[in-house]
């Protein structure tokens, strides 16, 4: 294996700002491996919209910054007994956005042999969350061919975590209406599984809903949009229904009023996926439920585009233009 050199390139985030923040450098130091870690260089980068608020500030981290949360590469050293030099990784761990990165052990997995390295960097994040999601937050157990179960509203059902639990909720038995801006991202989350499309621009959301529902509307929603979709959520929940409010990609939710839960004894959950994969059982039984998933064919993972590192700034925009379905990678 070649020798680890003593500086990499990457992108440093110095103050939080519009895509331009995003620097490119050169001469960046490769990080020092503390016990436990593993260094890891990366081949293939995921975005996530997370990458978003920690760019803006909306999320805090100490600054000069080296964000990203994923990626997929090859172990180069390592101070873990469980990886060795060569093993092809995936992981969820912070500072992915460069050539390098240390990853504790644990947040790190060997990737399938049926994986890709661009695969496996597309799957995690995004997959997880939609698994987790589903289990966890909603409830939603296994039932494979059967469709009887809940009505369930997917909110930006043509995103990277919206496609995920569009087929994830399909397959589990789930009776799946999908919200998206353009007809061509309603087609893309019939074909993934929505049996019910609404365009979020052009029709009444929740009127739609009710109708679908026969009146009473939906069991469960999964909203990653946030500000602009949070107020209605209310209307179109069913009686004893869940709101599961995951992400703020039209801003932060406000304060919220407890009375709001009170007309349909609604619940409403705000869960971030780490809580969900915190133990070493959990990370094991839910990656390998997602790589099942994906092996097998019932889940496809679609990738928008790939983008070379030094371009991260055109991605965050094509993202946050609402330009993208799907997968978002970044190619070191
Ligand atoms: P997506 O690929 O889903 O992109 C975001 C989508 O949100 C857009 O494509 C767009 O779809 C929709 N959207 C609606 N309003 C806006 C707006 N004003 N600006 C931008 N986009 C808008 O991103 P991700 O899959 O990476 O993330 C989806 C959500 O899930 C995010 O909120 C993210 O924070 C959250 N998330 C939360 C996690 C957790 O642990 N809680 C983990 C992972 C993701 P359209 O045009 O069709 O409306």
């Amino acid at each position: 294996m070649a020798p680890i050199p003593k500086t990499m390139s990457g992108i440093l985030i110095e103050e939080v700002g519009g895509p331009e923040v995003l620097q490119w450098k050169t001469d960046l130091p490769v990080p020092e491996l503390k016990d436990g870690e593993i260094l890891v260089k990366n081949e293939y980068i995921g975005i996530n919209y997370i990458d978003t608020y920690l760019r803006t500030g909306l999320y805090k981290a100490p600054l000069p910054l080296i964000t990203g949360r994923e990626a997929a590469g090859y172990v180069v050293a390592s101070s873990s007994p469980d990886f060795k030099e060569g093993d092809r990784v995936a992981y969820l761990a912070d500072h992915s956005y460069a050539e390098f990165t240390a990853v504790p052990d644990a947040t790190a997995v060997i990737v399938p042999d049926d994986f890709s390295t661009e695969q496996a960097a597309a799957a995690l994040l995004q997959g997880l969350t939609a698994l987790t999601l589903i289990r966890e937050a909603a409830g939603i157990k296994q039932q494979l061919g059967i469709s009887e179960g809940p009505f369930v509203l997917v909110h930006a059902a043509a995103g990277g975590t919206g496609l995920l639990l569009v087929q994830i909720l399909a397959v589990s038995g789930a009776k799946v209406i999908g919200t998206a801006s353009t007809p061509e991202k309603l087609a893309l989350a019939k074909e993934n599984g929505a049996a019910w499309v609404i365009n979020s621009k052009e029709e009444d959301v929740t009127a739609r809903v009710k109708e679908i529902t026969s009146g009473n509307g939906v069991d469960v929603i999964f909203d990653g949009v946030g500000k602009a979709t949070f107020d209605a959520d209310f209307d179109i929940i069913a009686r004893k229904g869940t709101v599961i409010s995951f992400g703020n990609a039209s801003g932060a939710v406000g304060p919220v009023d407890l009375f709001k839960l009170t007309p349909k004894n609604a619940k409403l959950v705000r869960p971030t996926l780490y809580n969900y994969i915190t133990t070493k059982e959990e990370r094991r039984e839910f990656t390998e439920e997602l790589f099942d998933l994906i092996s097998s064919g019932k889940v496809k993972l679609r990738i928008h585009d790939v983008y070379p590192l030094k371009d991260v700034a055109r991605a965050h925009q094509d993202l946050e233009g609402r330009k993208t379905t799907g997968k978002l990678l970044l190619k070191v």
